[in-house]
């Protein structure tokens, strides 16, 4: 423990973010420039709990209260190698995480808690600046070699494990660039993709070989990646978006949020795209209130959108832990993102019923009517009835669906490989295998629309289950 009563000397702390009108202008990161004795004084506050239920909070199991000590005894460089030992990528949970170690911190019974993803973050960039990130340099050669399929943070993760096992890796990505929902769903002003590029980078030089504009089942067989790996890993992300089969659906002005979103970060790189989706001056609704929704919001106000509402089918949650949420649990309480705080009116309880369109066939209206939940006293369910006399449309010329996803694109590679689905239609697994003989599955592809932390411990997780299946157990950088 680095210092016993940091707890009571210091606050929780975090840097300040640019002031909104200033990051408005452009689609730069928000946080500003944090003093390092700031953060060592944040380590300060960690307890080092006898039960550190930070660990079980977090789905890599990072080992908080020892890099929190490192980091007080500005001891960067330790830290950074027991940050490593867990999270490939800290500089991607470190700036996007919701950080469930913290919802699970002890400190948070009664204080708030300690500024672990942003003590992480510190970490990670300090490790970069000294130059300790380094290719993998094992030089271990097993001889075998393993295909990943979807270069988003699960094929990323599964591919430096094995990699660091000594198999040859090829990642096989259907875009033409890398990092999947990194790169093309979450905006630049939460992730810039220079720190998505500086990773790819160190992964190249490590021997990793990346093939990108390779869509498995569509313009490249399975089976011809197939023919020559020791087995195959499938991270193909899940791509369906859930919709919205009201009237006027068919509107202009009615899209799918990842459209949206894609669309902005290939112009924000740079690319010309003949038909973005644009917003300026337009009223935008935003139909969803998760992530998917507030980086609709933060690129609506970017794009200089006249109004930004978001609805929201549930009921507005609780702005601190109640009883249906008790400590350690993941906490359903309201969240407010730096994009709301970017201008944003925000609904709940409101249930869509209908797009109206002019004579052009292009969105002029949202119909809604507010609904209230109440529990069923026999089945104790919550059931949502409609409230008579609240129907109301909402101006609008642009609406994104952001209602999230249902599961992975089954035509193309599922289908070619007929591998099995569960119920909710992700791929089955036991133990990160699919009903196809060396065929392996990870992330949201096999779990259902998730987290980048949850992609990485899947990452993880599949190359120590496909080192096992190659009879290489204990060669990979995890313990089987
Ligand atoms: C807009 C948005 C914002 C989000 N914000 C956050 C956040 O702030 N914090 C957080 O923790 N999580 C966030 N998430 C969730 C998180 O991004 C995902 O859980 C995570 O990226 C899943 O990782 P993955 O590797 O399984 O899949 P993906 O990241 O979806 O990657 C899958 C990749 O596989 C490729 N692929 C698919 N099929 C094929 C094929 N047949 N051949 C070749 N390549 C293929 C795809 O093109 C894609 O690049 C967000 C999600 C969205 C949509
Ligand atoms: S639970 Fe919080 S205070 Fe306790 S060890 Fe983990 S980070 Fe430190």
């Amino acid at each position: 423990m680095g210092q016993i009563d940091g707890f009571k000397k210091f606050d929780r702390a975090l840097p300040s973010t640019r002031e909104v009108a200033e990051r408005l202008k452009d689609y730069q990161e928000l946080y500003e420039e944090f003093p390092v004795e700031k953060t060592t004084q944040q380590a300060a506050r960690c307890m080092d709990c006898g039960v550190p239920f930070c660990h079980s909070g977090c789905p890599l199991g990072n080992v908080i209260p020892e890099f929190n000590e490192a980091v007080y005894r500005n001891d960067w460089k330790e830290a950074y190698q027991i940050l490593d030992s867990t999270n490939n990528f800290p500089e991607f949970t470190g700036r996007i995480c919701p950080a469930p170690c913290e919802a699970a911190c002890v400190l948070g019974i009664n204080e708030k808690a300690v500024a672990i993803e942003h003590i992480e973050k510190s970490i990670i960039e300090k490790a970069y600046e000294n130059g300790w990130v380094k290719p993998n340099q094992t030089n271990k050669q097993t001889g075998k070699k393993v295909a990943v399929i979807g270069s988003g943070p699960a094929g990323l993760a599964t591919a430096d494990e094995l990699n660091k096992a000594g198999i040859e890796v090829h990642v096989y990505e259907r875009k033409d660039r890398v990092g999947g929902l990194l790169r093309y769903g979450i905006p630049d002003f939460k992730l810039a993709k220079t720190v998505i590029d500086r990773r790819i980078d160190i992964m190249k030089l490590s021997g990793i070989h990346f093939h990108t504009n390779a869509n498995i089942g569509e313009n490249m067989s399975v089976q011809s990646i197939l023919i020559d790996s020791d087995a195959v890993v499938m991270a193909g992300g899940s791509t369906i978006p859930r919709d919205l089969k009201i009237p006027g659906r068919e509107l202009a002005g009615v899209d799918f949020a990842m459209d949206f979103l894609e669309a902005s970060n290939r112009s924000v790189a740079g690319e010309n795209l003949s038909s973005p989706i644009q917003v300026t001056g337009k009223n935008v609704i935003v139909i969803g209130g998760g992530d998917t929704g507030a980086d609709c919001v933060g690129t609506s106000n970017r794009q200089g959108a006249k109004s930004v509402t978001q609805i929201e089918l549930m009921t507005k949650p609780p702005k601190e832990r109640d009883e249906n949420s008790p400590w350690p649990k993941w906490p359903m309480i309201l969240r407010t993102s730096t994009s709301h705080k970017e201008g944003c009116e925000r609904e709940w309880s409101i249930q869509t019923k209908g797009f109206i369109g002019n004579d052009k066939r292009e969105l002029i209206g949202l119909q809604v009517v507010e609904v209230e939940w109440k529990k069923d006293a026999s089945t104790g369910k919550m059931v949502m009835t409609e409230i008579e006399g609240t129907e109301k449309t909402l101006p609008c010329e642009q609406v994104f669906l952001a209602i999230g996803f249902l599961h992975p694109k089954h035509a193309g590679l599922l289908k070619e490989l007929g591998v099995e689905l569960d119920r909710f239609g992700n791929v089955a697994t036991t133990d990160y295998q699919t009903s196809a003989n060396k065929i392996f599955a990870a992330g949201d592809m096999r779990m259902g629309q998730s987290l980048v932390v949850n992609a990485i411990a899947e990452g993880r997780n599949s190359a120590a289950a496909v080192c096992a299946f190659l009879g290489l157990s204990g060669q990979s950088g995890l313990d089987l």
